[in-house]
């Protein structure tokens, strides 16, 4: 393909052409129903979905685990009393706008609240539901000067909405001016868009990335179809010049919640050289109860991955809690019980085995 420079890049083109509505996506996919409590549920969350994340739709139904994730769900009206809008009190964690400082030693930007398809499982939904709104200069000299005055904060997560939404000179700036902090050591980008929009990563966007390194990407694929050849070599652009690739996957009923899933997503994501590293908890988010599992079937997953993967390639179990609890995360037993000699371990086939503890 030639480069024409008067004209938009592709991602931006992707982007203009995205699937804002109900009725657009029934055009997209005329054997859609859609339902009374569906276009209540797309009032309340907005939805917006690339012709490419559409693309890997097989059925345009909710057992289909890409058109779970897209298409609001009358389901997102469930309103039951442990639900919020915000359940990591970010809110509360925010000392100054656009900042969230949550552990003593990293902090997180909201630099943009737009996403290139809105997740129906986001945990800040009340963000996403907000007009697009991208952090001003303002407040990025605000968000500069507190990592400046909090010389503890070693690690900045540039998170949204998705940063990558944002032009490249734009992101190339908000990235020097954190640079500029000479506390802060390594940066990492949370963007959803190697799942979504993969054409983002453009040479020229990731040269620019390459330009602020130690930097990080942290995505967020759930399911193995996400995993395409076009977000592979994408993955693959980063990963080649140096700047690694992790993954966040949320747990999701019906989406990818047994164990066959995860194992399949997991392995092709390591074989793809992108490290998974969280597999997540639903937080107790408005909008999300029917996408929820319980504790238990995390555990169970967790427990088939040890023993049958490498540990290179199995995620950290997590739940994040309100505010100051922050991130907890979750094992199938290892330990079964000690004694003042030692320790009784199992292992992922159930067997017991001693471990002594040393004599003095
Ligand atoms: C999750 C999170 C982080 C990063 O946590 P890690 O476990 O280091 O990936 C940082 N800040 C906030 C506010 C977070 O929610
Ligand atoms: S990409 Fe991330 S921030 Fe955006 S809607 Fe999805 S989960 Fe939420």
């Amino acid at each position: 393909m030639t480069q024409n420079s008067h004209e938009p890049p592709e991602w931006k083109r992707e982007l203009d052409s995205s699937i804002r509505s109900l009725d657009a996506m029934q055009r997209r996919f005329p054997a859609m129903v859609v339902t009374a409590a569906m276009r209540r549920a797309a009032d309340l969350f907005p939805m917006s979905v690339t012709p490419y994340y559409a693309e890997l739709v097989q059925r345009p139904e909710f057992d289909d685990p890409v058109f779970a994730q897209c298409v609001p769900d009358g389901r997102e009206l469930q309103a039951p009393s442990w639900l919020s809008s915000d359940p990591l009190h970010e809110q509360n964690c925010s000392p100054a706008p656009f900042l969230v400082h949550r552990y003593p030693d990293r902090a997180l930007i909201v630099a943009t609240s737009a996403c290139a398809t809105y997740c129906r499982h986001c945990t800040r939904k009340r963000v996403s539901s907000t007009p697009d709104s991208e952090i001003p200069d303002s407040a990025l000299d605000a968000c500069a000067g507190y990592l400046r005055a909090h010389p503890g904060i070693d690690d900045v997560l540039i998170s949204g909405g998705d940063p990558m939404l944002l032009d490249d000179e734009r992101l190339d700036r908000i990235l020097g001016r954190i640079r500029d902090v000479p506390s802060v050591k390594a940066i990492r980008i949370a963007t959803r868009t190697l799942v979504n929009l993969p054409m983002r990563f453009t040479p020229e966007a990731v040269a620019m990335l390459r330009r602020h390194a130690p930097l990080f990407v942290n995505t967020h694929f759930n399911h193995p179809v996400e995993v395409t050849p076009q977000a592979v070599a994408a993955a693959a652009r980063l990963v080649d010049v140096g700047i690694p690739v992790a993954n966040q996957t949320v747990l999701l009923r019906g989406v990818n919640d047994s164990e066959a899933v995860v194992e399949a997503l997991c392995r092709k994501l390591f074989h793809n050289r992108i490290r998974p590293y969280y597999l997540f908890q639903c937080d107790l988010v408005n909008g999300i109860e029917h996408l929820r599992t319980p504790l238990a079937t995390g555990l169970r997953i967790m427990k088939h991955l040890r023993g049958r993967l490498s540990g290179m390639a199995i995620p950290n179990f997590a739940v994040d809690t309100p505010g100051p609890g922050g991130k907890i995360e979750l094992l199938p037993d290892g330990i079964l019980r000690a004694d003042d000699k030692g320790t009784y371990l199992s292992n992922s086939r159930g067997d017991v085995i001693y471990y002594p503890d040393p004599e003095v």
